[in-house]
């Protein structure tokens, strides 16, 4: 039997494709060594107890409880790593630096638009909610946009590699405020890196998955 592993996703544009906003160095450190190190580290951690391979990332840190103890804080940390960067980099899309916008829809569409309206007031308001959220996360963590339990519209943070899956919500988007998401172009200006992000959200893929 061929034992499986977690492995790196490829990104799906350029590792440039996100400037202004995302700098070139930092989308190459980010997705080649921090995500690999999560990957390896997740690997690392169920050789240990291969029959956990049957298991995605998901459901293990969905799961916690079922992994061996002697693994637990390793898998939730790098499980949750891998979980988070694999949908980070399928939510952002490439910025069009010659006509100045998104080449994607610069804000949702359709029912999620309604619901983000209804749920915070307006787009704008959501945006600055989630951005707050975003600041006050202390040291290094997500900020969310989740479908809670009750299936409306909610803005949290989670610390460390923490995912809102763990708490039985569905995450829709996600910004990372860990300090290599952002140190190299903002330095300690979180709140900068935050406002300019939604350049480079993928308001399509975003949708996809608030409707999934
Ligand atoms: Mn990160």
């Amino acid at each position: 039997m061929n034992k499986k592993t977690y492995t790196l996703p490829d990104l799906t544009y350029a590792y440039n494709a996100l400037e202004p906003f995302i700098d070139e160095e930092t989308m190459k450190i980010h997705h080649d060594k921090h995500h690999q190190a999560y990957v390896n580290n997740l690997n690392t951690a169920i050789e240990k107890f291969p029959d956990l391979f049957e298991k995605t990332a998901e459901e293990l840190i969905m799961n916690l409880n079922d992994v061996p103890e002697d693994i637990r804080i390793a898998v939730r940390n790098n499980a949750g790593g891998h979980v988070n960067h694999t949908m980070f980099w399928q939510i952002m899309s490439p910025f069009d630096v010659a006509q100045g916008e998104p080449k994607g829809d610069s804000e949702p569409k359709g029912e999620l638009a309604k619901k983000i309206t209804e749920s915070f007031g307006s787009f704008g308001e959501f945006q600055q909610k989630f951005n707050d959220a975003g600041v006050k996360r202390f040291g290094s963590g997500w900020v969310w946009l989740v479908l809670n339990k009750d299936g409306k519209l909610d803005i949290v943070s989670t610390p460390n590699q923490d995912n809102p899956i763990m708490e039985g919500q569905k995450p829709i988007l996600g910004n990372d405020v860990w300090e290599h998401a952002y140190y190299l172009k903002y330095k300690n200006m979180r709140a900068d890196y935050l406002k300019a992000w939604w350049n480079v959200v993928n308001w399509q893929e975003v949708n996809k998955r608030f409707e999934s």
